[in-house]
């Protein structure tokens, strides 16, 4: 038996508890013997994660959820093996992570990145129940406020429980935010409102699916979306951009035959 480490009242998370890097945070809260997970992460940590619960002295019966945050591989390849580990759980996830986990859709997942010779294997992948915004999740008497939190991908949700806040890929640590690729649906307007969301909410912690739990501070969520704004107007993302100014220019230097300063 190992001791819990808990960072929060019923709050636990699984790199944080094995004190090493397993891979994308997994959040586990509970409320006397039932319990749930927030993403599992890769296919080859899932088992060593579901034996860190049950030396921690938890039930794997009395597992009730398991979440996705969103779709993307890094943080539910390993969901297949953990409802196997774990059959009283109900997957969970958005209607656009179902249908992504479905095919399952290996774009988006981000399971094939062609051009760095990326290729992992993803098992199709069932999401039994589908939440979103609104929805209030139960576990013993706890009450966790489902955030839909579009942006980095459509389909990313987060949750409230009391002052805390599970991100999800919103924002980490350092300022930056998951990643922001056409080919994931991402829309950096979206994520602007979603991080004003955060940046306004009664929280008090951030609880990213990637590095250190941090304290919110305001200043901090509005440095990133500065910079969220300004790549709306730039090419770094491409098609991304709602506009770039700099061909307005050049068209006008064009037209007044400007020369190079
Ligand atoms: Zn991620």
């Amino acid at each position: 038996m190992i001791s819990r480490r808990e960072l929060f009242p019923h709050v636990i998370e699984m790199n944080h508890q094995a004190r090493q890097r397993l891979g994308c945070s997994v959040y586990l809260i509970y409320d006397e013997a039932d319990w749930l997970l927030i993403d599992i992460g890769y296919e080859d940590t899932a088992e060593e994660i579901v034996d860190l619960i049950r030396q921690m002295n938890f039930a794997l019966s009395s597992c009730r959820y398991l979440i996705c945050t969103h779709a993307d591989v890094d943080h539910i390849q390993g969901m297949k093996r953990a409802q196997e580990l774990l059959p009283s759980a109900k997957l969970l996830g958005h209607p656009e992570c179902k249908l992504h986990l479905a095919g399952p859709d290996r774009i988006i997942t981000f399971a094939e990145i062609a051009a760095q010779g990326i290729s992992i294997d993803l098992p199709a992948i069932e999401v039994q129940q589908t939440i979103e915004e609104g929805d209030v999740l139960s576990l013993g008497s706890l009450k966790i406020d489902v955030w839909t939190t579009p942006g980095h991908t459509p389909g990313q949700l987060a949750f409230k429980f009391g002052k805390l806040l599970f991100a999800g890929d919103n924002l980490f640590r350092d300022g930056s935010v998951g990643n922001i690729d056409a080919h994931h649906g991402s829309d950096i307007a979206s994520f602007i409102t979603s991080l004003e969301r955060i940046r306004d909410a009664d929280v008090e912690w951030l609880l990213p699916s990637h590095g250190p739990v941090f304290r919110k501070e305001p200043q901090m969520v509005q440095k990133t979306i500065n910079r969220l704004k300004e790549y709306q107007h730039m090419a770094d993302f491409g098609t991304c951009a709602v506009d770039w100014p700099l061909l307005d220019e050049w068209e006008e230097e064009l037209a007044r035959g400007t020369m190079p300063e």
